[in-house]
């Protein structure tokens, strides 16, 4: 089973992305937790990247395409994956189809986190006093919303097409909310 968790920046996605893979026992694949991944280890793609990830904009599909395309191919992720923080663009979302598809396969369930935005930012800072990432200033925040806005947001369209967006109100508890997803995906 292939799940893509959407929403905003600080909705949810990596805490529930977490839970649902080892329920489900597949791998979860999260671009944000790659790309950190890489800066820290300074290799050149990390240095590239980080360019964009600090000021909070997207990463360019130029470097983001190739490492979705190696992830799905791994031998984990052959019968199923949760799919955290991507697609995020049109040019994504069509390689993961297409992807998916010359294997047979398909996104069975798109969950969407839904949380205020007052509260995403509320989370967001709070994380940063934490982790201290980068791209938790308020600054790179205020970009991260707006870019989710223009260039993912309207991905729930394309999908909803399908009839597999379910909406979920991200804003109980953590389990509350994970036993949300539960009962949408059935286990
Ligand atoms: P996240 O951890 O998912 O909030 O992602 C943090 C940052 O990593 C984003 O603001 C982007 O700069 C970058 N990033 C993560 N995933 C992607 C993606 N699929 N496409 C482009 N940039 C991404």
């Amino acid at each position: 089973m292939f799940v893509l968790i959407l929403g905003a920046p600080g909705s949810g996605k990596g805490t529930q992305g977490k839970i649902l893979a080892e329920r489900l026992a597949v791998p979860k694949i999260t671009t944000g937790d790659l790309l950190r991944a890489a800066m820290k280890e300074g290799t050149p793609l990390g240095l590239e990247a980080k360019k964009f990830y600090d000021d909070g904009k997207l990463v360019p599909d130029s470097i983001i395409l190739g490492m979705i395309k190696e992830q799905l191919d791994r031998p984990e992720a052959k019968n199923g994956a949760i799919l955290d923080g991507f697609p995020r663009t049109a040019a994504q979302a069509e390689l993961v189809d297409k992807t998916l598809g010359q294997r047979g396969q398909r996104l069975n369930h798109i969950l969407l986190l839904d949380v205020t935005e007052d509260e995403l930012v509320r989370r967001m800072s709070a994380r940063a006093q934490v982790e201290g990432r980068a791209d938790d200033a308020p600054e790179a925040i205020a970009t991260r919303l707006q870019v989710y806005q223009r260039d993912t947001a309207p991905l729930i369209a394309h999908y909803a097409q399908r009839g597999i967006v379910h909406r979920v109100p991200g804003t109980g508890t953590v389990d509350q909310i994970a036993g949300d997803i539960k009962r949408i995906i059935g286990r």
